[in-house]
C-alpha cells in the first residue's frame, strides 16, 4: 500500500465528506442486512444482489441518488471483501462504521488499460478473444513533490509525493481509498509492495512482543516503539478537558477537539514510522522471522461487562488496552508479512515467558522479576524477554517440554491463581487518560 497526504480545497473537502457519509451509510446497510442472518435462513445477499438492490434503492430515494453511484458500489465491494476475509483478516465480522471515526471511501479508477498475463502476454477474453481492459486510477505528476488524482465530483485533488527514491514514482493501481482521520486527508493506493530480499544466510529471529519492551529480539536486542511524552499526553488531556467543558456546538469545542486530534495523529505517525523501519530491518536482516501468536483482539477485550453485571477494574483494563494498542504489535506483524512474504511465521507459544529456553522447564518461579529469568531446574540465567524471544525463535517444535511437567510444573505452593500466569507489571508506564472519552 502506498499512502500519501492529500490536500483538498475547502470545497473539495466538503464533497469528499459527502462521499464518506454515503459510503458509511451503504456499508452500514450491508452490515444490517447480514446481521439478520440466522441458521437455516438462506444466504444473505451477496455483492451482485446488493448492487442490484442499491440501483433500486437509488431510484426510490432522492438522498441516495444525490450520492455518487461508484462510491456507493465500492462501499459494497469493500464490505464483500471484508466479509470474505473475516476468518483470515483478524478483524472478524465487518461491523458498524461511525461518523467522525471511520471516515473514508473507495474510488475505482476510470481509466481503461490493457491487462497482461503473468508472463507478459496480453490477456484475452476466453470467449471473444479480445483484449481484456482493466481499470486504472487517473493520476498526474505535477512536479517532483506534488501529484494530483481525479476524485468523482471534485475534479483534480492534489496530494504530496512524500516518498523519495523508487517510491516517488506514481503508483499504478486499480482503486484507491481516501480517508479522513484526525483532521487530515490521506490517499492510499492498493498496490502490492515489492518484497524485500532476505540475506540468504538462513538466519532465524524470534520476536516477543510485550508492554514494557515492545519487541524483544532473540539476539538480545530490545526495541521500543516511541510513545507520546508525558508533556504531550498532558496536553491531550488538557484539550479534552477544555472541549468537554465548552458549550455544546460551540466553536471552542471543535477547536479543542481538533487540537487533541492533532496530537493523537502525531502519536499514530510515530508508531507507523517505527513499525515501517523495524519491519524493513527484520525483512532485510533475517531469512525467517517468527512472531509469537497473539490474539490482540482477545487481549484488549473490554472489562466493562454488562449493566446488570458490571466488570471489575474497568479503568485499569481500559488503560492496559490502550497501552497494548499503542505498541503497534499488529501493524509490525502485518508490515513484516507484506515485506517478507512467505518468510514470516506465527508460533503458537503458550508459556513462552515462563519456559526455560535451554531445558524447556516451565515454572513460574523461574521468572524472578519483570526482567530477570533464572531457570529453577538448570539454573540458566538470561534476560526474561530475550529468553521468551529465544523460545519463539525455536519455533513450534522447539525445545521438547519435559514430560512430567506437562502443563504447569515446578514446585509452587497451591494458590487460587494459575501458577503459569506470568508476573504482570504492577503499573504500566503510561498514566491513564481520562476514562470518559
Ligand atoms: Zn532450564
Amino acid at each position: 500500500m502506498a499512502r500519501f497526504r492529500m490536500y483538498p480545497t475547502g470545497e473539495q473537502a466538503g464533497v469528499m465528506l459527502g462521499h464518506c457519509a454515503h459510503a458509511r451509510y451503504v456499508w452500514n446497510l450491508a452490515v444490517e442486512q447480514h446481521a439478520h442472518w440466522y441458521r437455516g435462513r438462506g444466504t444473505a445477499p451477496g455483492f451482485a444482489e446488493q448492487c442490484r438492490q442499491l440501483t433500486e434503492a437509488r431510484r426510490d430515494n432522492a438522498w441516495l441518488r444525490a450520492g455518487n453511484a461508484d462510491v456507493q458500489q465500492q462501499a459494497l465491494k469493500d464490505f464483500a471483501q471484508a466479509k470474505n476475509a473475516r476468518f483470515a483478516s483478524g478483524f472478524g465480522e465487518p461491523t458498524w462504521r461511525r461518523k467522525h471515526v471511520h471516515e473514508g471511501f473507495r474510488v475505482i479508477g476510470t481509466d481503461r488499460v490493457p491487462e497482461f498475463e503473468a508472463d507478459g502476454s496480453p490477456k484475452l477474453n476466453a470467449k471473444t478473444g479480445k483484449q481484456v481492459m482493466g481499470r486504472s486510477v487517473v493520476v498526474q505528476k505535477l512536479n517532483r513533490r506534488w501529484a494530483r488524482v481525479k476524485v468523482p465530483g471534485c475534479g483534480w485533488v492534489r496530494f504530496r509525493l512524500s516518498r523519495n527514491g523508487k517510491g516517488s514514482q506514481l503508483p499504478k493501481a486499480k482503486t484507491f481509498r481516501v480517508t479522513f482521520r484526525n483532521g487530515r486527508w490521506h490517499i492510499a493506493f492498493a498496490v502490492v509492495p515489492v518484497p524485500v530480499e532476505g540475506p540468504g544466510t538462513g538466519e532465524v529471529i524470534g520476536i516477543d512482543r510485550g508492554v514494557k519492551i515492545t519487541a524483544a529480539l532473540s539476539d538480545g536486542r530490545n526495541l521500543n516503539c516511541p510513545q507520546l511524552t508525558v508533556r504531550e499526553r498532558a496536553r491531550i488531556r488538557k484539550h479534552q478537558r477544555r472541549a468537554a467543558r465548552a458549550p455544546k456546538g460551540s466553536e471552542r469545542k471543535s477547536t479543542e477537539y481538533a487540537r487533541a486530534a492533532r496530537l493523537r495523529a502525531r502519536e499514530a505517525d510515530r508508531r507507523r514510522d517505527w513499525c515501517e523501519k523495524t519491519s524493513t530491518m527484520l525483512a532485510r536482516g533475517y531469512d525467517l522471522v517468527r512472531f509469537e501468536k497473539l490474539s490482540i483482539k482477545n487481549m484488549t477485550r473490554s472489562a466493562r461487562g454488562t449493566v446488570a453485571e458490571p466488570g471489575r477494574k474497568v479503568a485499569q483494563k481500559a488503560g492496559l488496552n490502550r497501552v497494548i494498542l499503542a505498541q503497534g504489535w499488529g501493524l509490525l506483524r502485518q508490515r513484516t508479512g507484506h515485506k517478507a512474504p512467505g518468510r514470516v511465521e506465527d508460533v503458537p507459544a503458550p508459556y513462552t515467558s515462563l519456559r526455560c529456553s535451554v531445558c524447556g522447564w516451565i515454572d513460574k518461579n523461574s521468572r524472578k522479576s519483570q526482567a530477570e529469568f533464572v531457570c529453577s531446574s538448570c539454573g540458566f540465567t538470561c534476560n526474561a524477554d530475550t529468553n521468551a524471544a529465544n523460545n519463539v525463535a525455536a519455533g513450534q517444535g522447539g525445545i521438547p517440554r519435559p514430560r512430567r511437567t506437562a502443563g504447569a510444573g515446578g514446585v509452587t505452593t497451591a494458590t487460587g491463581r494459575s501458577n503459569t500466569r506470568e508476573p504482570q507489571p504492577g503499573r504500566v508506564g503510561i498514566p491513564l487518560f481520562s476514562s470518559s472519552k
